[in-house]
C-alpha cells in the first residue's frame, strides 16, 4: 500500500505577535523534513537580522504591484502600510508533489487562502496564556520602537478576536505540549481521506480481487 500519491495540505498557523508562532513553526520544519516554508513577498523594509529569501522575498511596490497583476500571488493583503503576499507557484508545486505546505500568516491572510484553497487548507490558530504575556514577549524582542509595540499590541487583539474561522484552536501555556499537539493535527489531517489520491485506484483493485 503505498501513500505517495498523496496531496500536500497547507498548514496554516496565525496568532498575535509574540504568542510563540516562530518557535512552533521552527519546530515543526525541523521534525517535518519534507515540509516547505511558503516565503511571503512583502514591501516593508528587512529587520535587523533578516535576509532576503528568508523571512521574506523582499520588493518594492511597483514589483509587487506586477506580482498582483501577473496572478503570481495566491493571496495578498495591506498590513499597516505594507503589501503582504504569498507566492502561488511554490504552493502549488509542493502540493502536486506530496509536500506540505506551511503559511505563517494574519488572519486575513489565513481567510485568503482558505478562500483560495478550502480542500487543502489546514488552519490553526495560537493564542498567549494571558495579554501581559504577550506584551513582555514583544518587549523582549527588542527589535521594535515603542510606537511600533503599542500598535503590534491594539493589532493582536484584533487578531484574537477572529479566533473562531480555525479548525483547530491552540493556547500556548508550554511550547513542548503546543509542539506535540501541532504535530498531532498535522498527522491526523495528512490521513484524510480527500488527500489519498491513490485511494480510489486502491479499492477498484481491492473490489476486483487484485
Ligand atoms: P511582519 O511585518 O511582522 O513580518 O508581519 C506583519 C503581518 O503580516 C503579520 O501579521 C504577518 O502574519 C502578516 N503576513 C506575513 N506574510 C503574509 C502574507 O503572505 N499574506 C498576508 N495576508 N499576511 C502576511
Amino acid at each position: 500500500m503505498s501513500n505517495s500519491a498523496r496531496r500536500g495540505l497547507m498548514f496554516v498557523l496565525s496568532s498575535p505577535s509574540g504568542a510563540g508562532k516562530s518557535t512552533l513553526a521552527r519546530r515543526l520544519m525541523q521534525q517535518n523534513t519534507d515540509m516547505v516554508l511558503s516565503i511571503s513577498a512583502t514591501t516593508r523594509a528587512p529587520r535587523p537580522g533578516e535576509a532576503d529569501g528568508r523571512e521574506y522575498h523582499f520588493v518594492d511596490h511597483d514589483r509587487f504591484e506586477k506580482m498582483i497583476d501577473e496572478g503570481a500571488l495566491l493571496e495578498w493583503a495591506r498590513v499597516f502600510d505594507n503589501y503582504y503576499g504569498t507566492p502561488r507557484a511554490p504552493v502549488e508545486g509542493a502540493l502536486a508533489s506530496g509536500k506540505d505546505v506551511l503559511f505563517d500568516v494574519d488572519w486575513q491572510g489565513a481567510r485568503a487562502l482558505r478562500g483560495a484553497a478550502p480542500e487543502d487548507v489546514v488552519s490553526v490558530f495560537i493564542l498567549p496564556p494571558d495579554m501581559v504575556e504577550l506584551e513582555r514577549r514583544l518587549h523582549t524582542r527588542a527589535q521594535d520602537s515603542e510606537a511600533i509595540i503599542a500598535r503590534r499590541m491594539a493589532k493582536s487583539a484584533d487578531e484574537i478576536r477572529h479566533w473562531d474561522e480555525y479548525d483547530f484552536v491552540l493556547v500556548n501555556r508550554d511550547v513542548d505540549a503546543s509542539a506535540e499537539d501541532l504535530q498531532r493535527i498535522l498527522t491526523v489531517e495528512r490521513g484524510r481521506r480527500s488527500r489519498q489520491s491513490w485511494l480510489s485506484e486502491f479499492v477498484t483493485a481491492l473490489l476486483k480481487g487484485h
